[in-house]
């Protein structure tokens, strides 16, 4: 394979949301009265993460753009990277799904660019030298694109005070202090837990659940698809980390690939949480992530 095909390749891989899955034989296509959301919905939420993240893929040389892919049953979503073109695929599908809202489908849209703008670690071959591992494009979801997306949202998050699960907040009054934080941490837990409940549709894992985290311990970081409830427990530990992100860096990309080893943690471990002797509040999980390398 000469270098420019091999280059193509690598540059092509699409990072996705799901494994592959075979979901979209139950989409009814023309039965929209059937689902949660609308086209118009579809469309509103995509405009809102494109609105939060395109500034910071134009600041990378990157320009973005999102194909809205309504129609297609597909039950996924999925980006890649071509030089400077930033693509991400938004399926109708997937929107579709009873398991799914609005802010699920935000979550799903964050993810992707997850992949694009969370960094370290990476999915760590050739194949997938521009793209943020699944561990931590989850992670980068629920850390920085939700909470970019809804800051100011404060009416709406106000209303998830009031249906929020003992262990979220639990968890997140320990890690803010100000109301509206709290409010927006419920939120986002909200947001996850409707994507949890389509992931456990998919691999029939035991319920998912917030006060059951997964016990797995990695030796080596997992840079493809946790289990459901790892993956619901990175979305929570996200949301709880109240490390300041910087939109400006992507942790541990460089010119020309990324750095996976101690380098990648260490540039990470200035914009997002990490174990400490006295906390792992807000840290990527054990389940996927092993801490120093
Ligand atoms: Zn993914």
């Amino acid at each position: 394979m000469g270098w420019l095909v091999l280059f193509f390749f690598s540059s092509c891989a699409f990072a996705t949301f799901l494994p592959p899955n075979d979901l979209y034989k139950q989409d009814r296509i023309l039965g929209f009265d059937q689902t949660t959301m609308t086209e118009g919905e579809f469309n509103q939420v995509i405009d809102r993460v494109y609105s939060a993240m395109e500034p910071s893929v134009r600041l990378h040389g990157g320009v973005l753009s999102v194909s809205r892919l309504w129609t297609d049953s597909t039950v996924n979503a999925n980006s890649m990277q071509f030089f400077s073109q930033w693509h991400v695929n938004m399926y109708g599908g997937l929107a579709r799904r009873p398991e799914m809202n609005q802010d699920g489908f935000t979550l799903v849209m964050c993810h992707e660019m997850g992949h694009h703008l969370g960094g370290f670690p990476f999915v760590g071959n050739f194949i997938g030298r521009w793209a943020a591992s699944e561990g931590q494009a989850d992670y980068f979801a629920t850390q920085v694109c939700a909470r970019k997306v809804w800051a100011e949202s404060k009416a709406e998050n106000a209303k998830y005070r009031f249906d929020v699960a003992p262990k979220v907040k639990e968890k997140c009054d320990e890690s803010w202090k100000n109301q509206d934080d709290q409010n927006l941490c419920y939120r986002i837990a909200r947001g996850a837990r409707a994507l949890a409940f389509l992931l456990h549709t998919l691999k029939k894992d035991s319920d998912p659940d917030f006060s059951t985290p997964d016990p797995l311990i990695v030796t080596k970081t997992n840079t493809t698809y946790p289990s459901v409830q790892c993956r619901m427990d990175t979305y929570l530990n996200g949301a709880l980390c109240g490390t300041q992100f910087d939109l400006s860096v992507i942790p541990g990309r460089t010119k020309l690939g990324f750095e996976n080893g101690i380098t990648g943690e260490r540039e990470a471990a200035k914009y997002s949480c990490f174990k400490t002797a006295e906390s792992d509040l807000g840290v990527r999980p054990a389940c996927w992530f092993k801490q120093g390398i």
